[in-house]
Parts: C-alpha cells; structure tokens; sequence
C-alpha cells in the first residue's frame, strides 16, 4: 500500500517534470514500469542467490526485501533518465530557427539567437513576448 502511494507521487512528480521540459507527460510511466520490472528481477535475484547458496526459497521476507530493493532502484533509475532529458526543441515563432529548448516550463523566457526575439512558453506553446507575429 505504501508502495503504491510512493510509486503514484513518483509519477505524478516526473510527469511533471517532463511536462515542464516540453516532453510528454507519458515519461512519468518511467516510474511505474521502471519499479515493477526492477522489483521482479529484484525477487528472481534474490531467490536465485538464495537457492545457489543453499538457503532454499522458503524465506520470503528476504525474497520480499529483494524486491522492494529492486523496486526502489527502478524508481531512482526512472528519476536520473526523466532529470538527464534534454527539453525539447522549440522553433521560434518569428524566424523558424530552431532553438535547443526551453530551460524552464511554464511561463518560461527565453530568447532566440538567431533573431533576438524573446518568446516564452504556455501551456507547451510558445509565443513572442511582445505579442509580436
Ligand atoms: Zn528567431
């Protein structure tokens, strides 16, 4: 239970996160997908190395143990990829070149190097910041 509640903050936190680099929200799904398969391979792991050192699988607290460890390394994996995500691309509205993205999400500034125009996002558009064409 406390599990799940971690994992939906997590979500909803690199959801965010994604969002505000101009990336889908969808990078969030990282968490979720990233912790299950890492707390499977975390239980197989520790039932592997349990049988092969002769323990037998019948602990399964331990088995447990691997799993939520092995859950908790999927989300910090999940963190690092949605932090090292370079933010998406944003063509000026004024002169079409392309600028390498936005630092910040919404209500964002940034200007364009190519032009000089300054722009900020919204909601993922972008839009001169003198109201300009
Ligand atoms: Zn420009």
């Amino acid at each position: 239970m406390l599990e799940l509640v971690i994992l939906l903050s997590l979500y909803q936190t690199l959801s965010g996160q994604a969002e505000a680099k101009g990336r889908s929200p969808y990078f969030g799904c990282l968490a979720p997908i990233l912790w299950l398969t890492c707390e499977v391979l975390g239980a197989v792991a520790v039932t592997v190395a349990l049988v092969l050192t002769g323990h037998g699988a019948e602990n399964h607290l331990v088995i447990y143990g691997g799993g939520i460890a092995g859950g908790v390394v999927g989300g910090i994996l999940a963190w690092i990829m949605v932090q090292r995500l370079p933010p998406a691309a944003v063509t000026c509205p004024s002169c079409d070149a392309t600028i390498g993205g936005l630092l910040s999400g919404d209500g964002g500034a940034s200007r364009c190097e190519s032009c000089g125009a300054d722009f900020e996002t919204r909601g993922g558009e972008v839009s001169r910041r003198d109201g300009g064409a």
